[in-house]
């Protein structure tokens, strides 16, 4: 029998990202619950927000939950946007407008000055059992413009070492070095364990 986690999501690019590095459990959505609700992440953490999203969840369904939370750090910028990093131009903003933001914050920086991290924290709640929390982190540098759209989220912006983009590398190779890998192989060694 399938194995079965539903994950307090509807952004379609995470739950691809989680049913491809989760292979052999069943990935269920809260669209596919028909659970249709705005879930205040007010924590003030990734690891907050990422339990306030899961336990939301476990409670409404008495199931185990997973939830994530990630977002981009920047070092010059004390972690801006950080936790924001999906509503730090107000809720009705795009993507785009937000990328273009953040490559406008860093014209005229050497790259060593455009320095950031994406960070995943993946939470596990089993309702009246057990919560946890696991956090992985990809390096990078923001662009000095976008490249390539694709991916999804911030990746036509975030570039790696070698100076390719995430969304130019491609979801497979995304999806062996990425921050939400490096969460979701900690959890998957946990579910394991457990079931
Ligand atoms: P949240 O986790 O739903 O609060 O959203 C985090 C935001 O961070 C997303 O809307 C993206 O803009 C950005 N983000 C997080 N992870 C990634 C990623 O893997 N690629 C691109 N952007 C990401």
């Amino acid at each position: 029998m399938e194995k079965e986690i539903i994950i307090a999501s509807n952004n379609k690019g995470k739950i691809r990202e989680i049913e491809d590095i989760l292979k052999g459990y069943k990935v269920v959505s809260m669209k596919e619950l028909g659970i249709d609700i705005e879930i205040e992440e007010d924590g003030e953490t990734f690891e907050e927000n990422a339990l306030i999203k899961a336990r939301t969840i476990a409670k409404m369904t008495g199931k185990l939950c997973i939830a994530d939370d990630s977002g981009l750090c920047m070092e010059a910028f004390d972690g801006f946007p950080g936790i924001k990093t999906a509503r730090f131009l107000g809720e009705n903003a795009t993507q785009a407008e937000r990328n273009n933001y953040i490559v406008e914050k860093v014209q005229g920086l050497p790259r060593e000055k455009r320095k950031c991290k994406f960070v995943c924290t993946i939470a596990v709640v089993i309702p009246e059992r057990e919560e946890k929390t696991f956090t992985g982190e990809l390096e990078g540098y923001i662009t000095t413009e976008i490249r390539v759209e694709g991916g999804f989220g911030m990746d036509p912006i975030f570039e790696l070492e070698d100076g390719k983009t995430l969304s130019e590398i491609g979801t497979e190779a995304k999806d062996k070095i990425s921050h939400r890998y490096k969460a979701l192989v900690q959890l998957r060694e946990y579910l394991k364990s457990i079931m």
